[in-house]
């Protein structure tokens, strides 16, 4: 019997994953371990998981931390051998800019939604409209019929009103997606916002139940256990880590090669040649866990609903970090700053920033006695302002809004912009049915989807895709 042969490709965290799964996982090959080969177009595996050097230490330039209350990430950290660099967030709470000046952010929000009304109404800087709509909701709850799917911000707006819509939730989920909440998918990004809203009665209730009742961030404040996990060496230690795990398993890991096309071919047992501009492998089986508009490119004219991956939007981020010097003064506590939408900057025009995290606050190994690490983020799929500045107009900018979220900010010692254009792909209204609609024209094929443009933006939910790809092709390829 000839040997079954997969290729993988793309080794950000999610295509490595899948490698590590189709390698036995935790308990190591087998003698049905099919042959592996990860090809990767640029000069290094992790994607959008990264490290650098910067001012004495080693930081993330993508990704500085993961939901460790989803298995996925830190089960994949101890399993390669990682445990003993997971580190626990060591910081709780943030400030939102609001009305001119830093707020707490009321405790018990989900995702940005108020669940304690007492909390919220305290919080300073929000109007009195937008208490009353908490009120109200809690209370005297409006009627709304949901559909199927909607936005995020349609729910929001008619539950809760426009003030906490944009005021809470949009820095929260626009933060974390770099989209807008009047665009995000409730189906896809916030699955519990739209059960609550069909429940129909007070969303606030009904999302204080679902905190409650399930292990996640919402409930941190009474589950055990840290709610976010980084590494000693960063996140984007993983994929380094992983890959070499990889190769000792004997998979074939090839960088500096794009997969430039997939043919068909009708050789038994080979459905596949992957190409590249000097090789072409035979493959049982191919999981694509690149970005949508690559996997379109590549297998989009063998089924429409492929095709369709490549005009799913997408939105560019960019991250600016710099060290301050000590005596910078920073909140008295919590991770970091939200900034809503169309916050005045100094320039006059709305700000870049949309958030700020404290890094060394939140990661204690990344604490030294000379200063202090914050890292500004910028874009969203409405703002591309910061990508045409270049990196020194854009870290002067940011460096300005910083003095105005931060008034004794203190002297910016170091500095380092990096860049993920296109990055972050926009669960959109109906990107379920989207996904489902590519996954069965994909298995049909002999091909498996993964990544962060089907299952969920983040590094436990890409490093779960992936795995879930490479289970689903042992199952055809080898069998139960
Ligand atoms: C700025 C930013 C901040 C983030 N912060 C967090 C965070 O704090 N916490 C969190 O959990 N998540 C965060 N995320 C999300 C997280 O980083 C991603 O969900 C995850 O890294 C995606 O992994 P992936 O393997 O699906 O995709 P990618 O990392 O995009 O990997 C795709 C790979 O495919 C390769 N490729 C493309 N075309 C080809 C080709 N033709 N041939 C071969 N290879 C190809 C690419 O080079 C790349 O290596 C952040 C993302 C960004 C952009």
């Amino acid at each position: 019997m000839t040997r079954s042969s997969i290729v993988i490709v793309g080794a950000g965290v999610s295509g490595l994953a899948a490698a590590w799964e189709l390698t036995g996982g935790a308990h190591g090959p087998s003698e049905n371990t099919p042959r592996v080969e990860l090809i990767e177009a640029s000069d290094r595996v992790g994607g959008a998981l990264a490290t650098t050097g910067f001012a004495g230490r080693t930081v993330d330039l993508g990704a500085d931390g993961f939901l460790a209350r989803r298995a996925e990430a830190t089960t994949l950290c101890e399993e390669v051998g990682l445990q003993g660099e997971l580190v626990a967030i060591a910081a709780r709470g943030a400030s939102l800019w609001l009305r001119g000046a830093l707020r707490e952010l009321p405790t018990g929000l989900v995702l940005g939604v108020p669940t304690d009304l007492g909390a919220l109404v305290r919080t300073g800087g929000l109007g009195v409209a937008a208490r009353m709509a908490a009120w109200r909701d809690y209370y005297l709850p409006r009627r709304y019929r949901v559909a199927a799917d909607a936005t995020i911000g349609e729910i929001v707006r008619a539950k809760l009103g426009r003030g906490l819509a944009y005021q809470l939730v949009e820095p929260m989920i626009g933060g974390i997606q770099a989209g807008r909440i009047d665009e995000l998918s409730a189906a896809s990004v916030f699955p519990a916002l739209l059960e609550g809203a069909r429940r129909g009665g007070s969303l606030m209730r009904a999302l204080a139940a679902h905190a409650a009742a399930t292990p996640g961030p919402a409930a941190a404040a009474v589950a055990d256990g840290p709610v976010f996990c980084t590494l000693t060496g960063g996140v984007g230690s993983l994929p380094r880590v992983l890959a070499e795990r990889l190769r000792e398993r004997g998979v074939v890991v090839r960088l500096n090669t794009p997969v430039s096309a997939l043919r068909p071919t009708k050789a038994e047992g080979y459905p596949w040649e992957v190409e590249t501009a000097h090789t072409s492998t035979p493959a049982s089986a191919v999981i694509l866990a690149t970005p949508g508009a690559v996997t379109a490119a590549l297998v989009g004219g063998y089924d429409p609903a492929l095709r369709e991956l490549g005009s799913v939007p997408v939105a560019g981020a960019g991250i600016v970090t710099f060290s301050l010097s000590r005596a910078s003064q920073l909140p008295i506590s919590g991770t970091g700053i939200l900034v809503p939408l169309a916050t005045p900057g100094p320039s006059g025009s709305s700000m870049l920033t949309t958030a700020v995290t404290f890094l060394d606050r939140k990661w204690p190994h990344l604490r030294r006695r000379d200063d202090t690490l914050v890292r500004a983020h910028v874009g969203r799929s409405d703002d591309l302002r910061w990508s045409q500045l270049s990196d020194d107009e854009l870290r002067d900018r940011v460096a300005e809004e910083l003095s105005v979220l931060l008034p004794q900010r203190g002297e910016v010692l170091d500095s380092l912009v990096q860049r993920w254009p296109e990055a972050l792909t926009q669960y959109t209204v109906g990107h379920l049915s989207r996904v489902e609609r590519a996954r069965d024209a994909a298995s049909a094929l002999s091909l498996r989807l993964a990544g962060a443009a089907y299952d969920g933006v983040g590094v436990p939910a890409s490093i779960g895709s992936g795995r879930r790809a490479g289970r689903e092709v042992l199952f055809e390829v080898i069998g139960p």
